[in-house]
């Protein structure tokens, strides 16, 4: 018989909080301030009872987690998902306040999610779990207190099926209660590009710390979705090259690498992609590209790496294969890289930009989104990007000056930052 211990599955939050424990400790944060903030302020578990359309009833189980609300309302995502746990909702929303915190908006961090399956589920059906969970946290949430946001399986359509229900009860017009509202009904201009974009505003910067002249380096992508189509069209704008993108094909249930050493170019790609986002191989190579293994990205001689994709996708495995010609990575997909290749990158000596620094530019546009509505002025598409930049930039700067300055790598000078930042708001309001 085997008597191995069965191993202890991934827990989300576990891995939050450990990472809390090491940067409090570092900044010698006391025990109160500790319990504080390596735990949710609050949260709220419910049930979202449903008609379904053949007449029967279904009784789904709801989550809002607010982690800290110092700095400003609870800012995070709605996830409809059915393996979705309460413990990887406090880890996202834990995140979302250090995210919030290292770009310096005056939101907090919260996260949500209803365990369902919208695959299975009608529009009439979705619609009844949005109004459903609104009416369960109705009191809870909204423009001054949380915010919520689309998030995986969520879209625009949700969001305006939960402002609706929000409305009716609060007998008032309050937009800005959500975002990722569509354009016209309150969405903000600009929130397609935002995280491609903002990945890219802290790219240039972090060139011109490192001394490269971006006109004249080339990059490697993993991912070819929203954050990575936008990041490779700044990149070119600015005069980059980028070589390759790899991305994920629905049928062959694998993934390849589209490399094309004179430059690719995103608008050809998306032209050839199915609606799922994979790219037609016999296409591609018509127009000049060659199909590599869907790992083949990460090897490239490049001065830039942009995992753009998922999670766990640069491994202790696969890290010895980055090309010695690579200075930077830049973390666009969230938690892309795993401890032991962190531990590689870093010995190196790559420059790296954090996940929730680099990738910040979207929750920063939904603060614009939510600054523009709660205000009901509606901003230029020019605007918003120039706001963003300026504050992904001034983000970047703070952590590459502390990261210089105290010797550490950039993910601790980051998460150093952005805890020190809601410490001091939660000690200013005498928590802790
Ligand atoms: P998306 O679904 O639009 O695109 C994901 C891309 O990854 C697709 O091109 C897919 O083909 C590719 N992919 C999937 N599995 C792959 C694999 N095994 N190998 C290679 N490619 C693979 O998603 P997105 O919105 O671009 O998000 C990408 C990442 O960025 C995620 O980690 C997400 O959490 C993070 N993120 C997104 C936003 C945002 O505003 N969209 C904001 C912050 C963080």
């Amino acid at each position: 018989m085997d008597t191995k211990p069965a191993p202890k599955p991934f827990n989300a939050f576990e891995m939050a909080q450990r990472q809390f424990d090491a940067v409090a400790e570092q900044l010698g944060l006391n025990p109160a301030m500790r319990d504080l903030l390596r735990n949710p302020l609050r949260e709220y578990h419910f049930l979202v009872p449903i008609r379904m359309d053949d007449g029967s009833y279904q009784v789904l189980k709801g989550f809002r987690v607010q982690h800290n609300d110092a700095r400003g309302p609870c800012k995070g995502g709605i996830r409809f998902h059915p393996h979705e746990t309460v413990d990887t909702v406090r880890a996202l929303a834990m995140w979302m306040t250090w995210k919030c915190s290292v770009v310096d908006i005056p939101l907090g961090g919260g996260k949500g999610g209803v365990i369902c399956d919208p695959h299975n589920l009608s529009d009439r059906e979705q619609e009844a779990i949005c109004r459903g969970w609104v009416r369960q946290v109705a009191l809870n949430v909204g423009p001054v207190q949380d915010v919520p946001a689309p998030d995986v399986m969520t879209h625009g359509q949700h969001m305006l099926w939960m402002l609706d229900e929000y409305e009716r009860i609060a007998g008032g017009r309050y937009p800005g209660f959500i975002t990722g509202k569509p354009v016209g009904m309150g969405g903000s201009l600009g929130r397609t590009e935002a995280t491609g974009y903002g990945v890219m505003f802290t790219v240039r910067e972090a060139m011109k710390e490192l001394g490269l002249d971006i006109t004249k380096t080339k990059a490697a992508f993993q991912g070819f979705g929203n954050v990575a189509q936008y990041a490779v069209r700044l990149y070119r704008q600015y005069g980059g090259t980028p070589i390759c993108v790899a991305c994920w094909d629905q049928q062959d249930q694998t993934s390849y690498t589209f490399r094309r050493m004179g430059g690719i170019d995103p608008d050809e790609l998306t032209a050839i992609a199915d609606k799922y986002g994979a790219i037609d191989k016999d296409k591609a190579r018509a127009r000049g590209y060659e199909v590599l293994p869907g790992d083949a990205w990460i090897e490239q001689e490049v001065d830039l790496l942009v995992p753009a994709a998922l999670e766990n996708q640069v491994t202790g495995a696969n890290a010895p294969r980055i090309h010695k010609q690579v200075k930077l990575v830049a973390e666009g997909a969230n938690g892309p890289t795993t401890i032991e290749a962190d531990k590689i990158i870093r010995e190196r000596g790559i420059y790296l930009i954090p996940d929730f620094l680099c990738n910040a530019g979207g929750v920063t546009c939904s603060y614009f989104e939510q600054v523009q509505s709660n205000t009901n002025h509606y901003w230029s598409l020019d605007e918003v990007l120039t706001q963003l930049d300026h504050k992904m930039t001034a983000g970047f700067r703070a952590v590459h000056e502390l990261a210089r300055k105290k010797g550490v790598y950039q993910r601790d000078a980051a998460y150093m930052i952005a805890i020190s930042r809601v410490a001091e708001a939660c000690r200013l309001r005498g928590w802790a």
